[in-house]
């Protein structure tokens, strides 16, 4: 299983197959892109391969964007099917996510999701935390950000995630607990992965999140990372990668 991400300048949706294709060796048994186009979040995403998911997204997204996210997925919950398949959208279609490991207490958090109105199309426990972070947000008013903070307080279990948000698009807020990420720093562009090989050919720059760390990957802003309980901000660790 495995994440990319990207956001700045370049047309994001090479460099998330590319990456994808690059994560292949994680193992996994579906595949799935996000791009925002400047307007729409546009998904695609299939059971198989990565090639089968480039196949199929060519023909369902046909504009250009700058900001966009990949995702395989290694079924814990679910069948792998197209529709368990991530990005997982929330229930108002604002909030994009791709998640990486397993989040434990989905089904307490799901009953009281249903309770408050939320519906699920997938029997994914991240389509869990994507509603989950948006119920925070609404319920609280609160910034992205801040939203999957609160969210992943009340989560048990292991992630690496990336939460996009349409209203919010300059911005990808990632985080990370038992799962990998590394992020590549660019000039006015952030990579994201689960390793450094998606990105190592645009920047030798990397920045690894230690387990419960969250940062908010903003366009032309330094990297803020916190931790995710107490919410203490963190010195960003830049290694030099060797080309
Ligand atoms: N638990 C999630 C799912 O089953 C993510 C699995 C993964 O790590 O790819 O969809």
């Amino acid at each position: 299983c495995g994440i990319v991400g990207y956001i700045g300048h370049r047309e994001a949706y090479p460099i998330v197959i590319k990456g994808l294709k690059r994560l292949e060796y994680r193992g996994y048994d579906s595949a799935g892109v996000m791009l925002y186009d400047g307007t729409d979040l546009k998904i695609s995403k299939t059971k198989g391969k990565v090639s089968d998911l480039e196949a199929r997204s060519q023909q369902e997204i046909t504009t250009n964007g700058t900001i966009g996210m990949g995702h395989t997925r290694w079924a814990t919950h679910g069948v792998p099917n197209d529709v368990n398949s991530h990005p997982h959208l929330s229930n108002s279609g604002n909030l994009a996510i791709i998640h990486n490991g397993i989040i434990e207490n989905y089904e307490p958090l799901k009953k009281e999701l249903i309770k408050r109105g939320y519906t699920f199309t997938s029997d994914t426990d991240t389509e869990v935390l994507v509603n989950l972070i948006e119920d925070v947000q609404k319920k609280d008013g609160l910034k992205l950000g801040k939203a999957v903070q609160v969210a992943l307080n009340q989560v048990v279990g292991a992630y690496a995630i990336c939460v996009f948000d349409k209203n919010k698009p300059d911005e990808i807020v990632v985080a990370r607990l038992g799962s990998p990420l590394a992020i590549g720093v660019g000039e006015s562009e952030y990579f994201i992965a689960s390793d450094a090989s998606p990105f190592i050919e645009y920047t030798s720059n990397a920045i690894y999140l230690e387990d419960e760390e969250m940062a908010i990957v903003r366009l032309h802003k330094p990297l803020k990372i916190r931790k995710i309980k107490d919410d203490s901000l963190v010195d960003p660790y830049v290694q030099e990668l060797q080309m």
